[in-house]
């Protein structure tokens, strides 16, 4: 997972220190040494998180972080502020500041790591959705100046799961304090009830569940299409620095250290609770608006039309971010020979359950479109050929595994795949071309398979030479 991280702080030595350790992880790393200087970089690098330090001379890390929540171009960008203070207060002030995060140096590398890996999961998925938004304004089918207001973190609905009673009533106390509903359950399978029955806004966990192992609940929590897109704040014991690396990896959003903390609780919470209400805006404005106007009306995925306007943003995004994005086109072959046998309406249910098929199958931000007969496309930001090949292979199990039933009938059928990436393409149209020449090619290999463009480059060299 690779971002591009903007660290600030106003001593070099600092700077410097924080740069070899996550350059060391593979991650772009740009720099600033005073709160101007690090407006300015923003503005024109686009970083995926900041780490800013606390204290500077002039303007303070609190200011900043004000500002770049203040600005409709950079409010969603995850600020994760370092301070040598671990003083209660500067907590609340940096996360009432708009802050999402807070380590204090020296920075630990653990912590450091885990954050920053599930902070960069998070703003992968909001810039999707971002300009997936950009989009449906170019097509002129959102209103333009619809914008992201500051979200109300108020009034939620929340799951607080906590075995021991007399911890539950008191963190339920200081929650409901802000007009919050809270719902207390005391094991793995109350919450797991609770969530199926009714919808919540944020989970907080309790890493002490008695008999019940939490980690196995979290990971249940953010594998349930329902539970997936909640904040899940972890209660973690301050002793326990293993778990806190853990539970960021197995899908929380946050954690918390006891003893509990009043305000710092307050603070997170709504923290998540805004940062959800900013997601969920975006995706019903973005659904409400353009899936009708832009998706097949036969398998419900993209058609031509949108994936024409929204591939040209992605290839620039992934141009600018320095990342690679790849291409699948996907062919059912034979296809005629499926209409000629069954007749067209067997055909169309056959091309429904593909597009179902693929849906599950390729990952959550990929973009899956339809893009002519039985031909579709899928475009995957962040991954190269290894990835893409992957995904590649289980498009084409998914398929030649499991015949298709239509009514009593079982259909038997294979699809081919071409694969090209934007490291090898310098627009919409070379890439397009690209990926259909590599699928003309798995089609002349027997089809059944799936050719990466970079292979057959390759191939076609070698054949060249003889
Ligand atoms: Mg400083």
């Amino acid at each position: 997972m690779s971002a591009r991280i903007l660290v600030v702080d106003d001593v070099e030595r600092n700077v410097r220190l924080l740069e070899a350790k996550l350059s060391a992880e593979y991650f772009e790393v740009i720099t600033a040494t005073s709160g101007q200087e690090a407006l300015r970089r923003i503005r024109l690098a686009q970083p995926d998180i900041i780490l800013l330090d606390v204290m500077m001379p002039e303007m303070d890390g609190f200011e900043v972080c004000r500002r770049i929540r203040a600005a409709p171009e950079t409010m969603h960008v995850p600020v994760i502020m370092v301070t040598a203070l671990s003083e209660v207060e500067d907590k609340i002030a940096g996360l009432e500041a708009g802050a999402d995060d807070f380590l204090t140096k020296p920075v630990d590398d653990r912590s450091l790591f885990a954050r920053v890996r599930s902070l960069v999961r998070l703003k992968m998925a909001t810039d999707e959705l971002r300009l997936r938004l950009q989009t449906g304004r170019q097509l002129g089918v959102l209103e333009p100046g619809q914008l992201i207001r500051d979200q109300d973190p108020r009034n939620a609905d929340i799951l607080v799961v906590e075995y021991s009673e007399i911890s539950g009533r008191r963190t339920a106390e200081i929650l409901a304090g802000d007009e919050n509903r809270v719902t207390v359950v005391r094991s793995a399978a109350e919450c797991l009830a609770a969530v199926a029955g009714k919808s919540f806004d944020l989970i907080l966990v309790s890493m002490d569940l008695g008999e019940d192992d939490p980690l196995r609940l979290l990971s249940q929590l953010r594998s349930n299409k329902i539970t997936r897109p909640l904040p899940i704040v972890a209660i973690v014991d301050m002793e326990d620095k293993e778990r806190f690396e853990k539970v960021l990896d197995l899908g929380a959003t946050d954690f918390l250290a006891r003893p509990i903390e009043k305000s710092e609780l307050l603070a997170r919470v709504r923290t998540q609770i805004r940062r959800k209400r900013f997601q969920d805006q975006l995706r019903q404005d973005y659904e409400q608006s353009i899936a009708m106007a832009l998706k097949d009306p036969l398998t419900n995925c993209y058609n031509r039309r949108y994936l024409d306007a929204h591939l040209g943003g992605q290839i620039a995004d992934a141009h600018d971010k320095g990342k690679a994005l790849s291409l699948l086109m996907l062919d059912v072959d034979l296809f005629k020979s499926v209409n000629d046998t069954y007749g067209h309406a067997a055909g169309d249910a056959v091309l429904v359950e593909l597009a179902r098929r693929f849906t599950v199958t390729i990952r959550d931000f990929d973009m899956l479109a339809r893009y002519g007969g039985e031909e579709f496309v899928v475009a995957m930001p962040d991954a190269g050929p290894r990835i893409a090949g992957m995904v590649a292979e289980r498009l084409r199990r998914a398929v030649a595994d499991t015949p298709v039933l239509v009514g009593e009938q079982e259909i038997g059928l294979t699809i081919s795949i071409g694969v090209a990436h934007t490291t090898q393409a310098a627009d919409r149209t070379d890439l397009l071309a690209l990926a259909d020449d590599a699928l003309y090619r798995a089609k002349a290999d027997g089809r059944n398979c799936w050719v990466d463009a970079g292979d057959h480059a390759t191939a076609q060299m070698r054949d060249a030479v003889g």
